[in-house]
């Protein structure tokens, strides 16, 4: 499983994640995008529309920690 991270430094603010897949992106106070939650899969087809979708690639896969198992 890779999550998603949004990098702001990349984002300018354009939306267009927001509108594609508005049950995993929002823009934030800020006005840039912000995850909704932090468990946002990247294998999610609507989260995949929306990286393929961003125009600077803020939106980025995030290979998961491996931790304790
Ligand atoms: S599509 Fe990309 S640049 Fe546009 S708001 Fe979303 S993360 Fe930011």
């Amino acid at each position: 499983m890779k999550k998603v991270i949004v990098d702001k430094s990349l984002c300018i603010g354009c939306g267009a994640c927001a509108q594609i897949d508005s049950e995993n992106f929002k823009i934030g106070n800020d006005g840039l995008s912000e995850l909704k939650n932090e468990n946002v899969q990247a294998e999610n087809p609507n989260v995949v529309n929306a990286m393929e979708a961003c125009p600077t690639g803020a939106i980025q896969e995030k290979e998961e920690e491996s931790a304790s198992n």
